[in-house]
């Protein structure tokens, strides 16, 4: 089969866009959103609840207080901050946790639901739905 030239370039840059929607996007999909309760599944704050604060997806972290404390040994500056060991929240990477699902009270994965039937305003917009029990995620 004899491909044009046309074709080819076509291809080409279907490729081009494909890549460079792929840099452009270098930021990661947060499945979890501020307000959501999560579960910590990894390392020294496993099995413990949170809410989280703030999400960064710039670097792909949650801030949840309460999870993930450090002491920070600070040297006394002024009366407004009297120094010695202070407990600060430090963000989280999103892979080390679990979405609590609302409805079934179970951590679970996060699946998309594209709706149908949207105005067109709405249109590809997605919902959160829990993999175990099927229900929509706020
Ligand atoms: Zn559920």
């Amino acid at each position: 089969m004899i491909k044009s030239r046309a074709w080819r370039k076509r291809c080409i840059n279907l490729v081009d866009s494909k890549t460079e929607r792929c840099k452009k996007e270098k930021i990661k999909i947060m499945k979890i959103k501020k307000g959501d309760t999560i579960i910590v599944t990894t390392g020294k704050d496993k099995g413990r609840k949170g809410k989280v604060d703030r999400v960064l997806p710039k670097d792909h972290t949650l801030i949840i207080q309460g999870i993930n404390m450090v002491k920070r040994h600070m040297k006394k500056r002024d009366e407004k901050n009297p120094g010695g060991i202070i407990d600060q929240v430090r963000p989280i990477d999103a892979s080390k946790v679990a979405l609590v699902c609302p409805s079934c009270g179970k951590p679970t994965r996060v699946g998309y639901l594209v709706a149908k039937n949207l105005p067109a305003s709405k249109a590809g917009e997605k919902e959160r739905i829990c993999r175990r029990c099927k229900k929509r995620i706020g």
